[in-house]
């Protein structure tokens, strides 16, 4: 009988020509375990979701009472919910009270979408602005304002009225005009190579929204939930978004995520014609419980602390001739190296050493690190270090 390898290959659509095509047996803490018998850290936490690692123990208790209690039972928005609810007052007990109430779906990019359209309907206005080097997810709303064209070229015609401006470029900012819906950005971008806002940059981009009525949305589907050592990136500037997208971590490992705003943006989903904005398993019962508990977990365990923590440790060991930079923030870093080549190396190096790295998907010269928040400081030591022995040894 073939097994799940072949089976993965012949039936399950891929992504590349390469995966990476670990046969994962189990998962627990900062470890993968493989079939082969083989334990790898994990050095990308699933790309920035086991923040609290795999399986937390709170977690997974949250999911089973959860599933003991119920699944599935009406579409979103209609029957209340103990975990929907107990997870949008603990948000918004942790955010400003201009995003006091979420609307929940069940991934990034879909969080994305309601942030688009939640925009188009309060503004009346069709234009968005976004920044080159962007990821904002693969649906055509979110692809349509993510700033590569490879991405976007084989899927247009996409939505119309999409500018993208140079990312912490302040001269540019006068193409936000009052024909823009929103503008959209990541405050640490991800996907684009780990690259930081500048803080008189954002601040900027904040007036030229309130100059001209247009909304700012946040992307924080990456940044979120401690990864960067606050709750979430924007703490970092003083600047506040209009709307803000949640994802990635904020299930715990479950599939979760969010457009955050205010009651009064967000009515405009209620209402000509009701219903205008519905999901099936948004808000999913499990998801919110497994949600919830992960929040509560993060919320009194210090987690901003452990995430500046990875960082000084980063930078104390991640330093060699051939490692250009190490950019970002918290435990969402980049290790930006000289060459392809090297990055592939140094990747399938620490691969073969027990140690699961990746690109992010704009650039092949950084390796992205984000371990789970949960790493104990003996392992992140030994890993950075493995990557740096790696980096020489390749050079
Ligand atoms: N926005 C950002 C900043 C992301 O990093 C991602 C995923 N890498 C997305 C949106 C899309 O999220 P999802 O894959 O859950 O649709």
């Amino acid at each position: 009988m073939p097994g799940s390898r072949e089976d993965f290959f012949r039936y399950v659509a891929q992504t590349s020509e390469q995966p990476m095509a670990l046969e994962v047996e189990r998962a627990e803490g900062c470890y993968i375990y493989t079939t082969d018998g083989k334990r790898y850290v994990d050095l990308i936490s699933g790309i920035a979701v086991s923040s609290l690692g795999h399986r937390h123990p709170a977690v997974v208790k949250a999911v089973r009472e959860q599933l003991d209690r119920h699944m599935h039972v009406m579409v979103y928005g209609e029957f209340i919910q103990k975990p929907q609810s107990d997870l949008a007052a603990l948000l918004a007990a942790n955010l400003p009270d201009t995003l006091s109430q979420a609307y929940f779906v069940n991934s990034g990019t879909e969080a994305v979408e309601g942030a688009l359209k939640l925009a188009k309907k309060r503004t009346g206005r069709s234009g968005f602005v976004s920044f080159t080097n962007s990821y904002h997810g693969d649906s055509h709303g979110s692809l349509s304002v993510t700033g590569r064209d490879i991405y976007r070229d084989p899927y247009k015609p996409l939505l119309p009225n999409v500018t993208f401006l140079e990312f912490n470029n302040a001269g540019l900012l006068s193409q936000i005009t009052r024909k823009t819906a929103a503008v959209i950005l990541e405050p640490i971008q991800g996907e684009g190579g780990i690259i930081p806002a500048e803080n008189r940059w954002l601040q900027a981009v904040r007036k030229r929204c309130d100059e001209t009525g247009a909304l700012l949305i946040f992307d924080e589907i990456q940044s979120g939930f401690f990864r960067t050592g606050r709750l979430f990136a924007f703490e970092h500037y003083g600047v506040l978004p209009d709307i803000l997208c949640l994802a990635k971590a904020m299930g715990g490992g479950m599939p979760m995520g969010a457009f955050v705003s205010s009651p009064e943006i967000l009515s405009v989903l209620k209402k000509d014609p009701p219903l205008n904005h519905v999901t099936t398993f948004g808000g999913h019962p499990v998801c919110c419980a497994a949600a919830h508990a992960n929040l509560k977990t993060l919320l009194a365990g210090n987690y901003g602390l452990k995430a500046e923590k990875i960082e000084s440790i980063a930078r104390e060991i991640l330093q060699a001739d051939k490692i250009l930079e190490l950019r970002g923030k918290g435990a969402m870093l980049g290790l930006q190296l000289e060459s392809s080549q090297l990055t592939e190396q140094v990747v399938e190096h620490c691969f073969q050493h027990g140690l699961i790295l990746g690109w992010t998907l704009h650039s092949n010269t950084l390796i992205r690190i984000a371990p789970p928040l949960i790493i104990g400081e003996d392992l992140a030591r030994k890993s950075f270090q493995t990557i740096r022995d790696a980096v020489i040894r390749f050079s």
